[in-house]
């Protein structure tokens, strides 16, 4: 298949009124996207990207009229997040109408729902005039990408389309938090943190998996993240002394050794929007540890760690 590499919204969204896959920027990561209405066409989204079908995926929607259209309920609790953070890198969960396609929600009752922040994305949504499914526009298991390069790197070939546009501002998925329930849980840590939902709702917790439980989000399950060199967190006290030869480091403070590929960030925020681009970075070097200096576990620094711990682990 020929990929169509592109910065206009009206071809990308040309291409996804006829059924077609069109991978887009978001402020969070880049998206591969489907009309969330057409089966087919969410089936050749789990196909390229190679994922699992037990995955479910997050809605995107382009105006705050289509979530009735997807949610057959939007509880007290979604309202007040809604109200006060779309449009957001938070995504709610809440019962799904008949509508919704059961390969969109990977046979959940439940659908994931989210409004990007960010003009180009909102403009493209509204040009499809559709909810767009959109899991992460990367092959299952790598870095999520955060510049339409990292698309073309896991994806040429295999989608029908790339929307060019800016680097993700924030670079890491978004946060996603089931409002089903009397509290709402947070299942995945992104840039809208547990203290700023506890601000609007303060009984917010943090889904922790318990061993042998069943995910309550089915993605939690699955490898991510991942690079193919091997990933080791460090403390900041522990700089220096690490073998430098074929290895990168990424953090804060700037280390003793002399390694191959390094990335100095200013601020956490920097740090959780270049870490997957470094990880690409690196594979590209044929580096084969990377070091990340740990960050402390509050704000937008737990998804970080997050992310980093995910990365570690495979
Ligand atoms: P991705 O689009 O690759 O960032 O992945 C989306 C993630 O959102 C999935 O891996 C799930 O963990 C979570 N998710 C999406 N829809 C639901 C849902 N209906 N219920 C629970 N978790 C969900
Ligand atoms: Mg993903």
């Amino acid at each position: 298949m020929k990929t169509l590499i592109t910065k206009s919204v009206s071809k990308a969204s040309d291409i996804i009124k006829k059924g077609g896959i069109v991978a887009f920027p978001t402020e969070t990561v880049y998206g591969l996207g489907a009309d969330i209405f057409n089966e087919k066409a969410i089936d050749k989204v789990f196909k390229a990207k190679k994922r699992p079908n037990d995955n479910p995926l997050i809605a995107h929607i382009g105006n705050l009229e289509q979530i009735k259209f997807l949610a057959s309920e939007i509880t007290p609790n979604a309202q007040k997040f809604i109200k006060a953070f779309f449009p957001s890198p938070l995504t709610i969960i809440l019962p799904k109408t008949k509508n919704v396609p059961f390969n969109a929600t990977a046979g959940l009752e439940t659908v994931g729902i989210r409004m990007p922040k960010n003009d180009f994305t909102l403009e493209f949504l509204q040009a499809c005039e559709t909810p767009l499914v959109a899991p992460s526009a990367n092959l299952s298991g790598k870095p999520s990408p955060t510049n339409w390069e990292a698309v073309y790197e896991d994806l040429n070939g295999e989608i029908d389309c790339i929307l060019q546009g800016e680097i993700s501002e924030i670079g890491l998925e978004s946060t996603v938090v089931d409002c089903t329930g009397n509290a709402p849980l947070i299942l995945r840590t992104g840039a809208i943190t547990l203290e700023d939902l506890q601000r609007i709702i303060p009984n917010t917790k943090l889904y922790k998996l318990k061993r042998d439980e069943v995910p309550k989000s089915p993605g939690l399950k699955h490898k991510h993240y991942a690079p193919r060199a091997k990933v080791k967190l460090i403390q900041s006290s522990e700089l220096g002394g690490q073998s430098a030869e074929n290895a990168g480091f990424i953090g804060l403070n700037t280390p003793k050794n002399d390694f191959k590929v390094v990335k100095i960030c200013s601020s956490i925020e920097q740090y959780a929007q270049v870490a997957f681009d470094f990880f690409r970075q690196c594979d590209r070097a044929k580096i084969e540890i990377i070091f990340c200096e740990k960050v402390e576990e509050k704000g937008i620094g737990l998804a970080l760690m997050d992310r980093l711990k995910r990365a570690s682990e495979s």
